[in-house]
């Protein structure tokens, strides 16, 4: 006999679990989560994990708004008082020089302030205050948010997974997705390597690895790349404290972003388009080229890093949509079917709103903030949702 859900979420990511815990929460009884790796085993793992609301694109920083008040109180937001997401709040320093993306930096702070954060523009001397290392002669912008930091995706998935499994929903773990059923113009459950289920409503929640079935099953293209980005750890001789802010360098060729590592060490990777690959790449090697080119960039920002050595390196996929940002809701035409794809480097900050407001799409019920920006038809529509700062994961 074929189970029954009132929901099905495909994906054990920060995205799907969020979305699980908020729908059960929101009263769906019956909630089926299903993952063919472990919760958190894809890109999730793979993360920076920075968490800024500094966007350019307004919708970006209201949900990154939202988001970020969960992180901070996640053991009252989940119920649980051992939730923990491993949030170091350290600040977000965006610097740059006198050129176009000056402009952008002040334009940004402004939507944020514009929103009640506190996002300031503070001088060379406040930045090297919060950031001695620094070096800041050939720079003209520095913008603040003291509320910002990073947190651990690995850990806010199973506090997302947990609290949704004491809410009672399943999680199949080690069990693919191999295609949607479908009835006409509707969604009715999905196919697995293991059995066959209906559900009221699916939410495809699989990152990178979304294109294959949603396009198998709604016939639509899907607008996706798997794109390949390096991360590189540095260790200098002067540690990178934890207390250290979170830089992003709109003023180097990569516009750089960069956060402490552990306790000492300095996480670095190019803020640019990456390179585009199969979604089943695992890891790729760092290129000796990409360690020198991006390894010079940190030292001229951070000249203490001149003699850093490579403490390790690896490489993670974005799913990145021609404007940089997610699509989240349905698919034209097709019901029973929501969709979350696309999140170009920058969804784990997103998920604990998108999670929600998934959830309340997912059920039926009036979302808290309208997902029309995000919609799938606009970028045939040419209502794209494109940032300041060119393509690239600050958007
Ligand atoms: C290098 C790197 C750095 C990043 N840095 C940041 C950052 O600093 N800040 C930030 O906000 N965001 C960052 N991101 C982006 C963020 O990590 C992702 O947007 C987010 O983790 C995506 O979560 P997800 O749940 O959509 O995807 P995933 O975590 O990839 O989850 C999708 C799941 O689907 C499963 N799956 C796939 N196919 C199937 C199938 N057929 N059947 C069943 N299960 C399947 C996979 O195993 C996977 O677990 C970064 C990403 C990378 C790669």
């Amino acid at each position: 006999m074929t189970e029954a859900y009132d929901l099905i979420v495909l994906g054990a990511g920060v995205i799907g679990c969020s979305t699980a815990w908020h729908a059960a929460r929101l009263g769906a009884k019956r909630v089926l989560v299903i993952e063919r790796n472990g919760i958190a085993e894809g890109t999730s793992s793979q993360s920076s994990g920075i968490l800024r609301t500094h966007y350019s694109v307004p919708e970006n920083v209201d949900l990154a708004r939202r988001s970020y008040a969960a992180f901070a109180g996640l053991r009252d937001y989940l119920g649980d008082p051992e939730a923990d997401c491993g949030l170091v709040v350290c600040g977000y320093l965006v610097v740059g020089d006198a050129g176009a993306r000056s402009e952008a930096i002040r334009a940004s702070l402004a939507r944020q302030r514009a929103l009640g954060i506190d996002a300031v523009e503070i001088d060379a001397a406040q930045a090297r205050e919060i950031l001695p290392l620094l070096r800041t002669d050939d720079l003209a912008t520095f913008g603040y948010e003291a509320a910002a930091g990073h947190a651990d995706p690995y850990l806010t998935a199973t506090a997302f997974a947990r609290a949704a499994r004491r809410l009672g929903v399943a999680f199949h773990l080690g069990e693919t997705v191999t295609d949607l059923a479908v009835d006409g113009a509707r969604v009715t459950g999905v196919r697995t390597d293991r059995a066959t289920y209906a559900a009221a409503t699916t939410v495809c929640a699989l990152n990178v690895w979304s294109n294959g079935l949603l396009g198998r099953a709604t016939g639509l293209p899907i607008p996706l790349v798997a794109e390949r980005h390096e991360v590189i750890a540095l260790q200098a001789q002067v540690p990178y404290l934890p207390r250290y802010p979170v830089l992003k360098d709109m003023a180097s060729p990569s516009m750089l972003y960069a956060r402490g590592y552990g306790t000492s060490q300095l996480l670095v990777s190019a803020g640019l388009e990456g390179q585009p690959t199969s979604p089943d790449e695992q890891q790729a090697d760092v290129s000796l080229d990409v360690v020198a080119d991006v390894g010079a960039q940190a030292a001229h920002r951070l000249p203490a890093f001149e003699t850093a050595g490579v403490a390790s390196t690896w490489t993670g996929l974005y799913d990145v949509t021609p404007d940089w940002n997610p699509v989240l809701g349905p698919l034209p035409g097709w019901e029973g079917l929501v969709v979350a794809f696309g999140f170009s480097g920058h969804g784990f900050k997103l998920s604990p709103e998108v999670g929600r407001l998934l959830a309340q799409a997912a059920l039926g019920l009036a979302t808290d903030v309208p997902l029309a920006p995000y919609r799938y038809e606009r970028f045939a529509e040419g209502a794209l949702l494109a940032g300041l700062y060119g393509k690239g994961a600050v958007s």
